[in-house]
């Protein structure tokens, strides 16, 4: 491992140093006694080093079968209304809020944060107050993205962590299993109570080889990406090991972890590395990169072991790829993707680059961009359209300034964005097209679901790495190559890029930043008032919600058959609704706006049963709900994928939806709906959904009496014909989670246990 001089002071380790004796003590009780020295992933490792109780596993464990109940080591406006719920004093465990989410990109860095600190005051004075009463770290606005700031400052190899965004898998680039959930799950946490999740099954992904000098760590997760789909690592963690994850650097890692949630993995783990000692010393945890390598022998898998799927990938064949639009699992190598544009006959023209986010704003990927923008520098080449960046966080930020990047990307007429979610959460006030107009952007985010970034259907969204999308910015077109195009410099001559080079880490170390934006770290103050303004209408105290009546269900009716994709971000919009995170009513009038009905193929448009008229999806869930009419939805694939957001299923249960029947889930939403006290089925036949329309009424058989692995049969009379016939659903729930129904939400179930 290298040695480093000259460190900056450390940081205080004690908290953020996993317990490594205790999670040894656990492993080898686990794998000595329960599996009988099988050989295991690193996945495996890792969670079975943190089960609640090791001795409840007698029976062994099966990966997709046995449920494990875990306690993670560490880490929102939801999730602190949840916990308030939970009537803790503090958090069990450290935990951490950061406003990231809610910063507007539109005139720059500085003014885009005071604009947010005026417009979302309340808010942040919220989760100010929620932070100083339970003890939890507070990250400013302006701080920093919650991911790029975890690995910076609290991930750790062999670490459980628990968070409540959907790319908290980001800190797989450090090895540790991070899992994003909902407010509900990291609320388990803070509480101590064992958080559950069935033992996932583990993909091996062996790398070979090291990249080329145009592909980053972003093209294997976008080439990953296409031959997994969306749902390919449902259920699945994905494991690299092999040769080639030693060439990689931490935050390429990153990235790469980052991105499994594109695919629907639990999560994505890399075994302890070279890179991830050095990232851990250059950000002041020695002591944390000390202590891993003492124990590194468990930060890796068994020779042996045996993986579900098994995938290898040689790094020296990985070309740059874009994908999309519209859905990140399209994926075309670059050297193909002019023929895509010709032949959907796309418009040849990118109007936006945007590059940064929490998936790719390294150090790496900076320099490496700006090893790009100083090239179009010299020869005088401008960016065709908006270049942004937005840096991962402070440390980044400043780090960037005081090491002259920022400078040669302003000349090149970049911008540099706050350290903040901004437009790949859709806050972007976006000036440089009409509304709806049709156009391409590029970013080097993660996600690109319609609508995604600037809430306009029309933006085709195309992901691909920063320095694919710098070189794209300053081309203008999209069949650009820079492999292999050239431009036309200030002179006229032809021009083609130099491949972009650049350092892993900063020579100089990372710089401190604004020290106004530390974080706020207080110890729990039991008297501190929690800030909720009376008649806000961007926060509301949550009531519980009822229990479970006890009877079967009957004259349930089908609000809307959705067709196709339905993301959370269908269910639950982002953009200008994140406002309202904090007010379940308000935010609930966003409820599926973005789902299209199977029966009329239109968005957001169903029959109001009562009134024969049509309406828009929440309007009539909500006239349906003041008439004591509950109602279902009917889904087809991967219903709920994309972010954590627990919102979307918060609302529908708010809204007076007691049960979903769907092709299949996303895990994340699964989870959610269960902890809001929402029954997830599946059609035990598929085609069965076929025979399913708006209006259906429906009644149970089977949710009295519900237990693990046994079917609920559904009942249902079409509304025009009065036919009536059966179908076959199954469910995922576990015991525990049966309860969760039962008492209402999992919250109401936590809360009966405390008092
Ligand atoms: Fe990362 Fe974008 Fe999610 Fe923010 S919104 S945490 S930048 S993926």
């Amino acid at each position: 491992m290298a040695s480093v001089v000259n460190r900056p002071p450390e940081k205080d380790c004690t908290d953020i140093t996993p317990p490594y004796t205790k999670l040894t003590q656990n492993l080898a009780f686990v794998q000595q006694k329960i599996l009988k020295d099988k050989p295991l992933s690193l996945a495996e490792k890792i969670l079975y080093s943190h089960l609640y109780d090791p001795r409840e596993y007698d029976g062994g464990i099966v990966r997709g079968e046995t449920y494990l109940k875990l306690k993670p080591d560490a880490s929102a406006q939801m999730a602190i209304l949840q916990f308030m719920l939970a009537g803790m004093p503090t958090t069990a465990v450290p935990a951490s809020i950061h406003c990231d989410h809610l910063i507007e990109a539109f005139q720059g860095a500085n003014k885009d944060v005071k604009a947010a600190e005026i417009s979302n005051k309340e808010i942040f004075d919220f989760l100010q107050s929620a932070a100083e009463k339970y003890g939890i770290a507070f990250w400013k606005p302006g701080s920093g993205i919650i991911h790029q700031i975890v690995l910076e400052n609290y991930a750790a190899p062999g670490g459980l962590m628990l968070g409540t965004d959907s790319h908290t898998p980001n800190a797989g680039g450090l090895g540790m299993v991070a899992i994003g959930v909902g407010g509900a799950d990291a609320v388990d946490a803070m509480a101590d109570i064992p958080w559950e999740i069935k033992a996932p099954k583990i993909i091996g992904i062996k790398l070979n080889g090291s990249l080329s000098k145009w592909s980053s760590p972003k093209d294997v997760i976008l080439n990953l990406a296409g031959k997994l789909t969306v749902r390919g690592g449902t259920g699945h963690v994905l494991e690299y090991f092999g040769p080639g994850v030693d060439t990689l650097s931490c935050t390429g890692m990153a990235t790469i972890s980052n991105m499994g949630a594109e695919v629907g993995a639990t999560t994505t783990v890399f075994p302890f590395s070279n890179s991830m000692y050095s990232y851990l010393t250059e950000t002041r945890r020695h002591t944390v990169a000390e202590e891993a390598l003492k124990n590194a022998s468990n930060l890796k898998a068994d020779s042996n072991v045996h993986y579900d799927q098994y995938i290898e990938l040689n790094l020296s064949e990985i070309e740059p790829h874009i994908n999309g639009p519209f859905t990140p699992d399209l994926s075309t190598p670059i050297s193909k993707f002019a023929e895509v544009v010709a032949k959907n006959g796309w418009k040849d023209e990118v109007k936006a680059g945007l590059i940064g986010s929490c998936t790719n704003s390294s150090y790496q990927d900076m320099s490496r961009v700006v090893s790009l923008a100083s090239q179009a520098l010299d020869k005088g080449i401008q960016p065709k359209g908006k270049f942004f960046i937005t840096p991962g966080s402070e440390q980044i930020r400043a780090t960037m300034e005081r090491d002259g990047q920022t400078e040669i990307l302003e000349q090149v007429g970049g911008k540099i964005l706050a350290n903040a979610c901004g437009p790949c959460i859709g806050q972007w006030k976006r000036t440089d097209i009409k509304e709806n107009e049709e156009n391409a952007i590029l970013t080097s985010f993660n996600r690109n679901f319609r609508n995604r970034n600037d809430n306009n259907p029309n933006t085709m969204n195309f992901l691909a790495s920063p320095e694919i999308v710098t070189t794209m910015i300053f081309a203008g077109k999209l069949s650009f190559n820079p492999m292999t195009d050239a431009l036309i410099d200030k002179d006229g001559e032809p021009f083609k890029f130099q491949s972009p080079h650049g350092d892993e880490l900063p020579h100089q170390g990372f710089a401190d930043g604004n020290e106004d934006l530390e974080p706020i770290i207080t110890v729990g103050n039991s008297s501190t008032k929690i800030t909720i303004p009376e008649n806000s209408s961007r926060l509301q105290k949550l009531e519980p919600f009822s229990p479970w009546h006890g009877n079967e269900f009957k004259e349930l009716k089908v609000l809307v058959k959705v067709k196709g994709k339905c993301t959370t971000d269908h269910i639950s919009a982002a953009g200008p609704w994140l406002k309202y995170k904090g007010h379940l009513e308000n935010i609930s009038n966003n409820t599926l706006i973005g789902a299209l009905n199977a029966d009329n193929e239109k968005i957001n448009v169903v029959k109001n049963d009562l009134t024969g008229k049509d309406g828009n999806i929440p309007e009539v869930a909500r006239y349906y709900k003041e008439n004591n009419v509950p109602w279902i939805i009917v889904a087809d694939h991967n219903y709920g994928e994309g972010s954590a957001r627990e919102h979307a299923a918060l609302q529908v249960r708010y809204l007076g939806c007691p049960l979903i029947i769907s092709k299949s889930f996303a895990r994340i939403h699964e989870t959610n709906l269960k902890k809001q006290g929402v029954l997830p089925l599946v059609f035990k036949d598929e085609k069965d959904y076929e025979l399913f329309s708006g209006g259906d009424i429906i009644e149970t058989v089977g949710v009295v009496g519900l237990e693990p692995g046994k079917d609920v049969i559904i009942r249902v009379k079409k509304h025009e014909t009065d036919k009536e016939f059966e179908v076959v659903t199954k469910h995922t729930m576990s015991k525990d989670q049966i309860e969760w129904f039962k008492m209402g939400s999992a919250l109401n179930l936590i809360a009966n246990q405390r008092f």
